[in-house]
């Protein structure tokens, strides 16, 4: 039986329904070994994740998932293996805060001139304290019966096409990696598919790039990569001499049918990703 982990997993500190102790309670009870905690532009998670790896015998790899500015697309930089208490990051990290806590009131402003009375109270009624988001808001016009579901509430409102979208500031990718490795992090671009890029080529473009402003890994391994996207990540990963990871984009109840620990029926999450990812730590 193979050892298995989790690299990709978002708890109430951002989007994620659970907190962190019950995402790591969660692996724990499906039998993962390893996981890392990859909350959206904050890692207020980390400490209730780390002494609750403790608690359940499940190792807890302290980690991000920053957005970064990429036309056309989106690009997600995952970081692994942070330091927590690093000054820079923190107060990176407060900038992409601040951008959400400016945009948030934003979103709901153009959701009432739509005739939707919905407050910034019941969006933060359902955040649960954390770092309030779309997600959050989603749920809210769902549970008002606006939408007949949460992407439903993308879909018409809230994606980069809805009636209700407002964009967010994001750092330069240049900026995303390096806020990680001054943190001490290994910076791993998130489920490449996002990025919209047409050819391998492309992408292959793309990733020398971003390796050569500090990248160490590509995350191949994810629920919406089709088999075909998979063996070109892998491939690419393999050419360029980045890591390889994976991870389901747990979410609890506000991605539904994520299963944690889980990618799709040919990749296995094994430790081996995390050992790699380790012997890459400087
Ligand atoms: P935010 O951080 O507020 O920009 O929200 C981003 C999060 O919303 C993502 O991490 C997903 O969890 C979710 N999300 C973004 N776009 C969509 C979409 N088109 N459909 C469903 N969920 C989405
Ligand atoms: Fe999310
Ligand atoms: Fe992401
Ligand atoms: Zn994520």
């Amino acid at each position: 039986m193979p050892e298995l982990v989790d690299l990709h997993t978002h708890s109430n500190a951002s989007d994620g329904s659970l907190t962190p102790r019950e995402v790591v309670r969660l692996a724990k009870d499906r039998g993962l070994v390893a996981l890392a905690l990859t909350d959206h532009d904050t890692i207020d998670g980390l400490e209730e994740a780390m002494a609750a790896g403790d608690e359940f015998g499940v190792e807890v790899i302290p980690g991000v998932e920053i957005s970064a500015k990429h036309p056309g697309g989106s690009m997600h930089i995952l970081g692994y293996f942070l330091d927590r208490r690093s000054r820079s990051l923190a107060e990176r990290l407060a900038v992409l805060q601040q951008a959400r806590k400016d945009r948030n009131p934003q979103i709901i402003a153009k959701l009432n001139a739509l005739g939707i009375p919905l407050t910034l109270e019941q969006v933060a009624a359902i955040s649960g304290g954390g770092q309030m988001g779309r997600p959050h808001i989603a749920r809210a016009l769902y549970e008002a019966g606006y939408v007949s579901s949460l992407q439903a509430a993308f879909d018409l409102y809230l994606n980069n096409r809805g009636k209700a979208y407002v964009g967010k500031f994001r750092f330069p990718p240049a900026e995303a990696i390096a806020m990680i490795r001054e943190a001490g992090g290994i910076p791993v671009l998130a489920h490449p598919f996002t990025l919209n890029h047409h050819t391998p080529e492309e992408l292959r473009a793309l990733l020398s790039q971003l390796q050569n402003l500090g990248l160490q890994g590509v995350e191949c391994y994810y629920p919406e990569h089709t088999p075909e996207q998979e063996a070109v990540y892998v491939r690419l990963a393999g050419e360029l001499g980045l890591l390889v990871t994976g991870g389901s984009d747990f979410h609890g109840d506000n991605k539904p049918e994520v299963v944690l620990g889980r990618v799709n029926i040919q990749a296995k999450l094994t430790y081996e990703l995390v050992a790699h990812l380790k012997a890459r730590r400087g």
